[in-house]
């Protein structure tokens, strides 16, 4: 069979490229998985609609943005139209009182943050649930991600590796005040987008029609079906892409000074905007232009994520050994 650039096989002839496909291929969301979580979306739709006439829930996250693992939570987002701005409280409120009821779902929480979330699992498994109201920037930003894992065969497996990674050394959790996957899927992107020869182009850029940020929130899980994957000059093993990335925020980029933007394939300068002004990390979210990254507070959790870094860069360029900065059996 003769090897194309969509074969990941061309990208891991080293052993610490193949390591990493190892890992990806032990921890993808697998299609059954994905099939567990469509039947409760469906589920608790059919129940909502007996609440709110005009409302659809959809799967939304590293569920449906090809970037999750077999362990991964389903996030979930309800839209509701049902009066012009519904206080997403009272909407949860009213959906936990009505979710006790069901025989299929157990453990359910208010959770009241910034996006506050109703949060439960399905009954007798460690599947988790995180359902928003009306936050349909995620449903937009899901689908923008979901075409740039698929512009090219190295990203799903470079990302999840790195998510593992910072998973494993505790500075992937939002909550305290470490890095969301999120960010964390932005900075790679970020990273891939900013090579010589870059790995991604701006899909945002190069088809605005399919990413625009006023299309009606229906449309957008088809927007991007004709996206065509990225002709990359970059031929790059995953295992050079995984020491460029820690190298380039161990040495190259300016937290300081910096703004990464995805949507423009580039760093910006800060300005004194209070978005940017006295932040450590600076990350623009691709439709809302907020900074994604404004869990990092302290200065200590910037410190140590910085830390994190430099210190894999430096085990990892020594050893070219994926256990060295990811003891895989504690991860499959
Ligand atoms: P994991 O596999 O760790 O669950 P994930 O891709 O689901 O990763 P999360 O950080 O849990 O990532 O976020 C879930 C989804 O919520 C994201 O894919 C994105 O659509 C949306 N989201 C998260 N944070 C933000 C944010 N700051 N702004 C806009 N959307 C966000
Ligand atoms: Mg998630």
């Amino acid at each position: 069979v003769p090897e194309s650039s969509n074969s990941l096989q061309l990208y891991a002839k080293d052993k610490l490229s193949s390591q990493m496909v190892e890992l990806f291929e032990a921890c993808q969301q697998q299609s059954s998985d994905l099939e567990r979580k469509e039947v409760l979306r469906s589920q608790l739709q059919q129940e909502i609609l007996q609440f709110y006439a005009v409302a659809r829930l959809y799967l939304t996250g590293s569920s449906m943005n090809g970037l999750g693992c077999r362990s991964s939570d389903a996030d979930l987002c309800l839209v509701i139209t049902a009066n012009k701005r519904p206080d997403p409280i009272s909407v949860l409120s009213r959906l936990k009182r009505a979710f006790g009821s069901l025989s299929y779902i157990e453990r359910i929480q208010l959770i009241r943050a910034k996006v506050p979330i109703l949060r439960f699992r399905k009954k007798g498994s460690d599947l988790e649930f995180d359902l928003n109201i009306n936050n349909t920037v995620g449903i937009r930003n899901t689908f923008l991600l979901r075409s740039y894992a698929h512009a090219d065969v190295r990203v799903r497996p470079l990302i999840l590796v790195i998510k593992k990674w910072a998973r494993h050394h505790q500075i992937n959790d939002a909550s305290k005040g470490t890095l969301s996957s999120y960010t964390l899927v932005l900075m790679v992107l970020h990273f891939l987008q900013t090579l010589k020869e870059p790995v991604l182009p701006s899909l945002q850029r190069d088809y605005p029609d399919c990413f625009n940020p006023f299309m009606n929130i229906d449309m957008v899980p088809e927007g991007p079906k004709h996206v065509p994957p990225y002709i990359s000059r970059n031929q790059s093993s995953l295992g050079e892409l995984l020491l460029g990335f820690l190298r380039y925020y161990a040495t190259q980029f300016s937290w300081d000074k910096q703004v990464i933007s995805v949507r423009e394939a580039a760093t910006f300068p800060r300005t004194n905007s209070h978005e940017w002004k006295n932040k450590f990390i600076c990350v623009e979210e691709p439709f809302e232009r907020n900074n994604v990254a404004r869990a990092v507070h302290e200065k200590l959790k910037f410190e140590i994520i910085k830390a994190q870094f430099a210190e894999s860069c430096r085990i990892l360029h020594a050893r070219k050994d994926l256990n060295s900065i990811l003891p895989v059996r504690t991860v499959i």
